[in-house]
């Protein structure tokens, strides 16, 4: 019987609070907090209509500390599930060590004045976390998250070392759209046009951002699509806690005109993270951009097709080499009938779901703070197949 405080009530926050409502026997209390309180509410209501269950709704800033404690100590939950932005997981987490709460998030801190995502920031608490007999979980998504479990996966069941790694995240889904991104415009655009980073021989490689492209055939009817090379963070992780690893890469597939629009802005300088003046004000670019783009909330009903993220890894077994592919397909209408979102959202909500199940059933306890393949991967793979993203393991 536990009390899951979850902040940010934007596509993603929308899936967990549906998702953690369908389990009551473990999530008995749901709060919704975000800043907007209108947006707490409409989700709440359809929770309601789909479940029967009441959500809590309140506002916060997640980036006013003090706010965000007292509010903590007046409600009492076991757990902070952080799916507002990156941007809020730092100040999240000092109010979570000033309140004594544990904390989970799907993606890590990134500083808004500077494009780059790096764990460093988060791990730096780690001392902190234990010494207040706290615990947190970074990257219960999809990618980072249910990638990570699938190769702590991989690597209890299937190899003694795992030699490389690809992860290949297809959204082979269509919303219709000129140009919209399936999560938070900012954040997305911020990730696409960093440059592109690879492991390889214990070291970084370098390339231009999207530069390098490969062509993979997805299963069960998705078909060969073009993928990208990108850095993404799990890998940051992943080549510190995977035995014997010597290459590791992500690529994910971006159709034409995405890739052509996203070219068009950068050119114009829509893509801007500093501010420029106008008409005597400050404004940021790309935050603009995002006020004018589709809310990626309201993708939900417009997305047909599906998903498919998996990892390719390739290693050795009792001295034979062997492949393998785990991965999941999520069909964007069915996660819409369900949950009235799209499967980026779904694909990211569930997992996040699942690993704060994980905390509150005490199945990953630790103090400190944890990535995903540092847990025994097995009850999170069950639940998976549980809660709606099933997973299939192919031998190559
Ligand atoms: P949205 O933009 O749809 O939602 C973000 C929400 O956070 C909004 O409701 C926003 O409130 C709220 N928020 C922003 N700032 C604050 C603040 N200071 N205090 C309180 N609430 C705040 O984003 P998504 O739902 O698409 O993404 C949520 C998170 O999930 C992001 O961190 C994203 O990077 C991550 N993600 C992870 C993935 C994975 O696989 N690991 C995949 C996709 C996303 P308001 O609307 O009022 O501004």
């Amino acid at each position: 019987m536990s009390h899951v405080l979850i902040i940010g009530a934007g596509g993603v926050g929308s899936v967990v609070v549906h998702k953690c409502a369908q389990i009551a026997e473990v999530f008995s209390k749901i709060t919704l907090a975000s800043r907007t309180l209108a947006k707490c509410e409409a989700i709440a209501a359809s929770v309601k209509e789909r479940t029967g269950v009441i959500v809590d709704v309140a506002q916060v800033d997640a980036d006013n500390v003090h706010e965000t404690v007292t509010f903590l100590r007046a409600i009492k939950p076991d757990l902070v599930l952080n799916v507002a932005l990156p941007y809020q997981d730092l100040p999240l987490m000092d109010a979570c060590l000033e309140a004594g709460v544990d904390y989970l998030d799907t993606a890590n801190y990134e500083p808004p004045d500077e494009a780059k995502f790096e764990y460093k920031w988060q791990w730096a608490y780690r001392e902190r976390f234990e010494k207040a007999g706290l615990m947190a979980l970074l990257g219960s998504g999809f990618d980072p998250g249910v990638t990570n479990v699938y190769c702590a996966y991989a690597q209890k069941h299937y190899f003694d070392e795992i030699h490389t790694l690809d992860i290949i995240d297809c959204n082979a889904g269509d919303h219709g759209q000129h140009f919209a991104t399936n999560f938070n415009p900012e954040i997305n655009i911020r990730e696409i046009t960093q440059r592109g980073r690879y492991w390889e021989h214990g070291e970084w490689v370098e390339t231009d951002p999207l530069a390098w492209s490969m062509s993979y055939d997805f299963p069960e009817g998705i078909g060969s699509k073009k993928c990208f090379l990108m850095y993404h963070e799990e890998l940051e992780s992943l080549v510190q806690n995977l035995k014997g690893l010597k290459r590791a890469r992500f690529w994910m597939t971006f159709s034409e005109q995405y890739l052509t629009h996203l070219r068009v802005l950068e050119n114009v300088g829509m893509t801007r993270i500093d501010p420029v003046q106008y008409k005597g004000a400050e404004i940021v670019p790309i935050k603009f951009l995002k006020a004018v783009l589709p809310e990626p909330a309201s993708l939900g009903p417009l997305t047909k097709g599906r998903t498919c993220i998996g990892c390719l890894m390739k290693g050795v077994k009792d001295g034979k080499e062997k492949q393998i592919y785990i991965y999941n397909i999520c069909s964007h209408e069915a996660a819409y009938n369900e949950v009235g979102s799209q499967a980026i959202s779904y694909t990211t909500g569930v997992p996040a779901m699942i690993g704060a199940k994980m905390m509150l059933q005490g199945l990953w306890k630790e103090q400190g703070v944890w990535n995903m393949e540092e847990f025994d991967p097995d009850p999170f793979m069950e639940d998976l197949n549980r809660h709606g993203l099933p997973w299939v393991v192919v031998e190559l």
